[in-house]
């Protein structure tokens, strides 16, 4: 097919994927992975055809989370096709590289592995692809957020000051390239004892819903910091399909019904 040129060039859209929402954070291990999965799951439940693309090259999480190891079959030699588990399809580095294997790429090449990961995959039909952005909002980031024809992007950001001044570069980033912010899911935000009920605000709390209302986005939730939830995504099976009818995956349902 003939490629356009100019900026709008990159941002083709892909055929047959009716939307792509990036999950994106400012700084690393503050659950974005664990918030894309379980939060893609959430759609799929709700009846959705959903698709994972871990665009986190160097540090892929999207085949631990989702219990998927193996390499995708080409049948063709060209388009890959994605490997799938719980009704939902995934592409990732992690499996075209062994896990042990460190990414030295630069950033081109980075590039062109996230074109081919999203145009050379034979998504088929999806309602939402998911993206589980690479952390931090710098220059890689930004040129993966022009490249992606993006439908909104959703901040995860635990409750600290820290995390919050990142989220809110990673929402600048995303008004640059005029992708718009679907809002802002709060992570991490309370420990229950599980002995006697007392709440802990480990890393401080409601910081996010704060300022999610001070820049006008919406608040899309809060998910505790919860040994189910770290059990299982870290086991490949992610708490919205292992424990559907438990409390946090009704909280990542309505989180993923207030995305869509
Ligand atoms: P990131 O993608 O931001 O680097 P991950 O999703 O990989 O973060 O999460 C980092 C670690 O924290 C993982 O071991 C994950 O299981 C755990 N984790 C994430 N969210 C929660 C949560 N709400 N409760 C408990 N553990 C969590």
């Amino acid at each position: 097919a003939a490629q356009a040129s100019g900026p709008g060039a990159a941002r083709a859209l892909v055929p047959g994927v009716r939307s792509i929402i990036a999950v994106a954070s400012g700084k690393g291990g503050v659950g974005k992975s664990t918030t894309t999965t379980n939060i893609a799951l959430a759609l799929s439940r709700m009846g959705l055809s959903v698709g994972i693309l871990d665009a986190d090259i160097y540090g892929p999480s999207q085949p631990r989370m989702l219990g998927i190891s193996g390499r995708p079959n080409s049948p063709d030699g060209k388009i890959l096709t994605p490997m799938e588990n719980y009704g939902v399809k995934c592409m990732s580095m992690g499996f075209l590289v062994a896990e042990d294997t460190p990414m030295i790429w630069r950033g081109p090449m980075v590039q062109s592995a996230l074109q081919q990961m999203l145009r050379d995959v034979a998504w088929g039909e999806l309602d939402v692809l998911v993206v589980d952005m690479p952390p931090g909002t710098g220059d890689a980031q930004l040129t993966m957020a022009q490249q992606v024809p993006l439908t909104g992007a959703v901040i995860v950001s635990t409750p600290q000051d820290i995390a919050l001044i990142d989220a809110k570069k990673g929402l600048n980033m995303f008004r640059k390239v005029d992708v718009p912010v679907l809002g802002i899911v709060e992570n991490m935000s309370v420990f229950v004892c599980p002995n006697c009920g007392h709440e802990s605000h480990i890393f401080s709390h409601g910081g996010a819903k704060r300022e999610a209302e001070r820049l006008g986005m919406e608040f899309l939730g809060e998910m505790p910091l919860d040994i189910l939830i770290r059990e299982t995504s870290d086991s490949g099976r992610p708490v919205v399909v292992s424990d559907p009818d438990g409390a946090q995956a009704k909280a990542y349902m309505a989180i993923a019904e207030r995305i869509w």
